[in-house]
């Protein structure tokens, strides 16, 4: 069964957006607009699977709205809510938890990651995060979700609980009228020279939001000197760049620094090697400083110019929430006639 196009995404907040959120993520939402209908969350329910404090988390929400909308997304044409506005997310979620095995989301590596040394003590929300994830995108039966490479493992598993169910439901699915299978199986699109950025601290670790060192990432909302400051300080290695990209494989400070590059200029890696190949990483890095100044600098400005004026951007998730609801509602009753809990008509 074909199902219509959709793209879904969703951002946490969680704190600072970051260049590896705008390279891995956001870029593409942007360029996604032109030839697919978006919807784009900012998923406030996957931020308190670790703990949040009451009095920062609208603050984080409107700040991550203000990006998407200080990057070009535009909220007429396409959607930008945050989750918890929409309750399908919720009751979706726990029809999957019913779906998807524990076995499955022992696999996940975020969770291990994220619960550490202390598992016993992490939430069980965060343990259920894929579960939530694959609802959040399944609630609209979107068929492409734009994410950075860690969200690959995520993404299979939403695929899965998506089979499953159509697999489980199969003569329910079809006594209703919705054919073969009711959820699509969603595609991740994760491409480009950017789908894992890493911290500018430890070639070996992601960036992300929550890294207890500033200097381990770019926020979009840094200014100039902070942004060139950063680059000064990334780690590097002492050899020049190397004119080919086999050169990087050993290195994985230079390949981050060159896949930021590249994915700044719109570029692939070989052609940044071909500029840069035997220069030395002052040089690389004096003109990673314009490039990146040059694109963040106008995105913070607006960041900080939208985050005045909460009240717009509180009707921008108020607009988008209504017009997700209507989606979310259809599905959500098809899902009851399929699972069998009885609803009023
Ligand atoms: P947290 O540390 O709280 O999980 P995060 O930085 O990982 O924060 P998320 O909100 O979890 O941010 O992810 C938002 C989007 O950004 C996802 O699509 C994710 O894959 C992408 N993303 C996050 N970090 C990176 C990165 N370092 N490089 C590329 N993409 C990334
Ligand atoms: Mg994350």
């Amino acid at each position: 069964m074909a199902f219509k196009e959709r793209v879904f995404s969703g951002v946490q907040p969680t704190g600072n957006l970051h260049l590896g959120n705008y390279l891995g993520a956001i870029v593409k939402f942007v360029a996604l607009q032109d030839t697919y209908d978006c919807i784009y969350c900012v998923v406030d329910m996957h931020a308190i699977t670790v703990w949040q404090d009451p009095a920062e988390l609208p603050k984080t929400t409107r700040e991550v709205t203000a990006a998407f909308l200080a990057c070009g997304i535009d909220p007429k044409k396409h959607i930008i809510f945050n989750q918890s506005q929409v309750s399908g997310h919720a009751e979706l979620a726990w029809v999957f938890n019913c779906v998807a095995r524990l076995g499955w989301l022992n696999r996940m590596t975020q969770f291990k990651e994220k619960a550490g040394k202390d598992r016993e003590n992490a939430s069980i929300g965060l343990y259920a995060y894929p579960s939530l994830m694959a609802a959040d995108i399944l609630l609209y039966r979107a068929t492409h979700v734009p994410v950075g490479e860690d969200q690959k493992q995520h993404l299979e598993l939403a695929r899965d609980i998506a089979q499953k169910f159509n697999n489980d439901f199969a003569q329910s699915i079809h006594a209703h009228g919705f054919g073969d299978a009711f959820f699509p199986l969603p595609e991740p699109l994760i491409q480009g020279p950017a789908t894992r950025v890493m911290s500018l601290r430890d070639g070996q670790k992601k960036m992300s939001k929550s890294d207890p060192s500033d200097y381990s990432r770019i926020n979009l909302t840094d200014d100039a000197d902070a942004i060139a400051q950063k680059i000064r300080k990334a780690k590097t290695d002492p050899e020049p760049l190397p004119s080919e990209e086999k050169g990087l494989e050993t290195r994985p400070e230079a390949d981050n620094l060159v896949g930021i590059f590249a994915a700044l200029a719109n570029k692939s890696r070989a052609d940044v090697l071909k500029e840069f190949g035997g220069a030395q990483f002052s040089t690389f890095k004096a003109s990673l400083v314009d490039l990146a100044v040059a694109k963040l600098g106008p995105i913070g400005a607006d960041m900080k110019r939208l985050v005045q004026d909460p009240g717009y951007i509180d009707q921008v998730l108020a607009d988008g929430s209504d017009r997700a609801h209507e989606i979310a509602d259809k599905t959500m009753n098809a899902v009851k006639d399929i699972v069998g809990f009885v609803r009023k008509s």
